[in-house]
């Protein structure tokens, strides 16, 4: 069967599903599932749908339950256990690296599991179900000057769950931090079914309650891995692919932490508690041209150390393809160049702000340089970023183009160096690429029309002023049938 269909919220997909008669196992799962009264589906429909996300990969699974509750929740993983069946979790799917898609169950939060259950004000903190959309959380919040502070691109269909699966950034983590810098407590179930919190207590210790073998077992698993996990882990901000092991040592066991950036294989979240921001009132945008984005990547570590919160860079290619799509008027006057990096400046003070503004517009090492003061006109130049990403994934040619090279974790001081020697492996190869650079994401991107050509690329650097918290001990138990490496996205 071909199947064109919307899966989560955005992701389009065009998938064959071989209309196969159910086997007794498909048949004994589905009734496994009514029994416990769960939407289950596994309709060939469905399961084109969800056999998709924003990646190259295609999984299709052989059903998709949408809880209602932590108890449906708890049902799906005993049948899923007692049937040996994997389990996926599923957000909204906009993750590029196959990370939302599973051969067994996958679960889908984003359907009713999506609320914003409470806000605190004072504590800045809010009570959520992990479907709840990030720009759905942002709007709740916005009134009391608060904001979730990691910002992904697709922020306008992405999960809080997902972005704690997969240790979300976005452009805004140079000043508010990752995903787990905003995280405060966490609920969750194990394949094996047993309930764990993780949050702070008053002195700001990490506490776990439930799964006291799993914290015991994590432990002495760390045990043998003392010195990688003490001097390769966490060297630089956006060094997140991977289980973050770090947080499992026992100088500074946070579970909760360690449960960010897992992929869902660790255990399946049911509810958060996360961190908000204060906006700040003053903000601005330092436009900087560059002749090319290997010019443009060299010069954002000394950017960044105007402390902006965020710090993007894009090339000419990505530019190229908004206005091919979007028409010439799309794209707002940019400063001289073939790359640019968009720099926002934020504070109390609007004087402080644009002093430094000034200073970084007058530095010299752009070879032009524009101060965008006006938020529409700023907004404009964001949306370049935020939809070059997803509009780079199509040729210009417009034939369908394929992420295949993505989230490329390089520490800032290495961006220059990473790009134009990428540049070349991508010419030696005949291969073309667009490329958008981020000093808080290490990304890069490319994409294989259906022939031998390489389209597109997103490249990226890293950087993160992320602060670092708290430490102690906690642990957890894999979920059956975890798929590909954690922290990818
Ligand atoms: C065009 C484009 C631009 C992007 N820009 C950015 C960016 O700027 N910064 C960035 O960080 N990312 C970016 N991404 C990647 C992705 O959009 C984000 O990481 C997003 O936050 C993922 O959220 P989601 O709800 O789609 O998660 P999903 O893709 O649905 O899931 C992400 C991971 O979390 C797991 N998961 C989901 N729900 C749960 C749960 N309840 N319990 C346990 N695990 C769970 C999933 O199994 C999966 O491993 C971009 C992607 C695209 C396509």
């Amino acid at each position: 069967m071909t199947w064109w269909g919307r899966a989560g919220h955005d992701v389009e997909v065009l998938t064959v599903v071989p209309a196969i008669a159910p086997t007794d196992r498909d048949r004994e799962l589905a009734s496994a599932f009514r029994r416990h009264d769960l939407d289950f589906r596994d309709d060939p429909g469905t399961r084109a749908m969800y056999s998709s996300d924003a990646s190259i990969y295609r999984i299709p699974p052989r059903g998709v339950v949408r809880p209602r509750s932590a108890d449906d929740v708890a049902a799906t993983l005993a049948v899923c256990r007692e049937l040996e069946v994997p389990v996926t979790s599923r957000g909204a799917g906009t993750s590029i690296a196959g990370n939302a898609i599973g051969p067994g169950v996958v679960i889908d939060f984003s359907r009713y599991m999506n609320q914003v259950l409470a806000v605190d004000p004072q504590a800045r903190t809010a009570l959520v179900q992990p479907g709840v959309v990030h720009a759905v959380l942002q709007r709740e919040v916005e009134a009391a000057g608060l904001r979730f502070g990691p910002d992904p691109s697709t922020h306008t269909r992405c999960t809080i769950g997902g972005m704690i699966g997969n240790n979300s950034c976005g452009a805004r983590s140079l000043g508010y931090g990752r995903t787990s810098d905003n995280v405060r407590e966490l609920e969750f179930l194990t394949a094996a079914g047993e309930q764990i919190r993780t949050g702070y207590d008053e002195a700001g210790r990490p506490v776990v309650t439930g799964g006291d073998r799993i914290v015991e077992r994590l432990g002495e698993l760390m045990s043998g891995f003392l010195a990688v996990g003490r001097t390769e882990f966490d060297r630089f901000g956006r060094q997140v692919s991977g289980y973050a092991a770090q947080h499992l040592l026992p100088e500074r066991f946070d579970l909760g932490l360690a449960m960010v950036g897992s992929e869902g294989t660790l255990g399946v979240l049911t509810q958060a508690s996360v961190a908000l921001v204060r906006t700040p009132p003053h903000r601005l945008l330092v436009a900087l041209g560059f002749a090319d984005i290997v010019e443009a990547g060299t010069a954002a570590p000394l950017a960044v150390a105007y402390s902006p919160t965020a710090c993007e860079g894009l090339d000419s290619r990505v530019v190229d393809v908004i206005r091919e799509r979007r028409g010439p008027g799309s794209v707002p006057e940019l400063p001289d160049g073939r790359a640019w990096l968009f720099v926002e400046l934020a504070g109390e003070d609007r004087d402080e702000v644009l002093d430094r503004a000034r200073k970084l517009a007058a530095e010299g090492f752009a070879q032009d340089a524009r101060i965008v003061d006006d938020p529409v006109a700023s907004a404009r130049l964001w949306r370049i970023r935020e939809d070059g990403a997803g509009l780079a994934g199509t040729a210009p040619s417009g034939k369908p183009a394929w992420a295949g090279w993505e989230d490329a974790a390089v520490p800032p001081a290495s961006l220059g160096a990473y790009l134009a020697e990428f540049d070349e492996l991508v010419t030696q190869h005949g291969l073309t690429s667009a490329r958008t650079a981020t000093s808080a994401k290490a990304a890069s991107t490319c994409g294989w029309t259906s022939r031998s050509t390489v389209r597109t690329a997103t490249a990226g650097s890293a950087s993160s002023s992320a602060t670092r918290r708290r430490s102690s001990r906690g642990s957890a138990a894999p979920v059956r049938g975890a798929r590909r490496r954690p922290g990818a996205q």
